[in-house]
């Protein structure tokens, strides 16, 4: 059969409300065109984030209802303790309410001051988590990463060379480094069971722990068995098995491939290192054996982590992303090629190559896919990493103008995804029309959370 299907099928239904473009464009001026400030239901598909927006299924959620909400002890904790065991091999499991605390748990433990983190391409909270520590965050992604049209296989990553030459002038300085997949900030793209292999190798040989941000792990290992030679013939959860091998823990956000609406982790072999881990633990997040979580939510995420692993599902969720970028490639628009596990990135740059980057042309498709549509998309562009020039007080623009479209996990149907193909293209054809946005009013960290837009000229 050529049709793909949804892998499961639906037992209970969450309305949208549908809106008329003008309700659309009054919502839009009293959000002050920033797409954060739109409230959840009067957007009709919601492609913001992927961050626990994922459907649960019926397993899951019978599983909240067993949920023991012991304080110590927890029968769901164990559950949860065991699945991730079984997947990642690492002897300490530390819940957290997300994945950022786990970070913030290993790099208050693991990071000094003046001392650099290399990775592919480091999650803001990653790398906010490790500034924090007055530490450097290092990128070190391959150079194919930074080329939006070029197809390769492996954009996620790492560029050995590059940490080759790190290693050599700074392993003294390096406590740790790490391997994101997939490298979200790179479009969601994977990286090679072979990367994988060589990045721990390197680090091995200066003794420096090897951590992987697991987040999209069966992403991840989905793309390698459909891409790498050598393991078209295994599962998911053995590759997994492997890549999780290669390093000595991970920090996991549940709310991503964990499939649930909250929760996180962090995963270690070193017992001294799990130790102080749980004494921290218990200073801002609960005792080890619930980490900030309900039973419920340890429930919810034990199921999650199996599910995650399904080869059917898993080849729906990549094959989403792939069908919506054929559709938009087919009239000209342009993306990031080739598509990532979890969302599509529209270049605005050439969407809209009339509009220039002082007057965001990602800021401008965002508000016109909503207009259009009742699509919520979120700018990836100068409005989140415009920096101001500290001498002249001009803004340098970002290197891409972007618009991610990040998709919930089994949450939206074909149809939905066809209904919101049809409005960037209808948007596309109305291109030359379109104008910039001007920022009225901005914060003095984060500012495309708050920023207050208005037409330009
Ligand atoms: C979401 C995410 C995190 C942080 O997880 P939270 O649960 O949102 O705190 C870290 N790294 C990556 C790659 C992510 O996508």
């Amino acid at each position: 059969m050529k049709t793909l299907i949804e892998p499961f099928k639906i037992k209970m239904v969450e309305a949208i409300r549908q809106t008329s473009v003008q309700e659309r464009r009054q919502i839009l001026e009293k959000a002050h065109y920033n797409a954060f400030k739109i409230k959840a239901e009067d957007i009709l598909i919601d492609f913001l984030t992927d961050s626990g927006t994922g459907a649960m299924s019926d397993r899951q959620w019978s599983a909240m209802m067993m949920g023991d909400e012991s304080y110590a002890g927890s029968r769901s904790f164990f559950k949860f303790e065991a699945i991730i065991k079984k997947i990642t091999g690492y002897a300490h499991v530390i819940p957290t309410h997300q994945g950022r605390a786990a970070e913030r748990i290993l790099f208050s433990i693991m990071v000094k001051p003046g001392q650099i983190v290399p990775n592919n391409t480091h999650f803001d909270t990653t790398r906010a988590n490790i500034e924090y520590n007055q530490a450097a965050a290092i990128d070190l992604a391959v150079p194919e990463a930074m080329h939006p049209a070029l197809i390769h296989p492996f954009k996620g990553n790492l560029d050995l060379e590059k940490l080759k030459d790190l290693l050599e002038q700074r392993h003294r300085n390096i406590p740790l480094g790490m391997l994101t997949i997939t490298n979200n900030s790179g479009g969601g793209q994977p990286v090679s069971m072979a990367n994988i292999r060589e990045t721990a190798q390197l680090l091995k040989k200066y003794e420096i722990p090897f951590f992987l941000d697991a987040c999209r792990f069966a992403e991840n290992a989905y793309f390698i068995k459909q891409r790498e030679k050598g393991y078209d013939q295994k599962s998911v959860l053995e590759i997994a098995q492997e890549i999780f091998s290669y390093a000595d823990g991970c920090t996991m956000s549940g709310k991503k491939d964990g499939m649930a609406n909250i929760g996180g982790f962090l995963a270690v072999n070193d017992g001294r290192l799990a130790a102080q881990a749980r004494n921290l633990l218990i200073l801002t997040e609960g005792f080890p054996s619930y980490g900030g979580l309900a039973g419920r939510d340890l429930a919810a995420l034990a199921v999650g982590l199996e599910e995650v692993l399904h080869e059917d599902y898993l080849k729906y969720r990549l094959r989403t992303a792939e069908y919506m970028g054929e559709q938009l490639l087919a009239v000209g628009i342009q993306i990031i090629q080739p598509t990532g596990g979890h969302a599509v990135y529209l270049d605005a740059k050439s969407f809209y190559p009339h509009i220039p980057s002082h007057h965001y042309p990602g800021q401008a498709l965002v508000c016109e896919l909503y207009k259009k549509g009742g699509v919520r998309g979120v700018e990836i562009g100068s409005v989140m990493f415009g920096k101001k020039n500290p001498e002249t007080g001009n803004e340098i623009p970002a290197a891409m103008e972007l618009v991610r479209l990040a998709f919930p996990r089994r949450t939206y149907t074909q149809s939905h995804f066809d209904y919101a193909i049809e409005a960037i293209i209808e948007t596309y054809h109305e291109r030359e029309s379109a104008k910039g946005m001007r920022i009225i009013w901005e914060a003095p960290f984060l500012r495309h959370f708050t920023a207050k837009f208005s037409p330009a000229g």
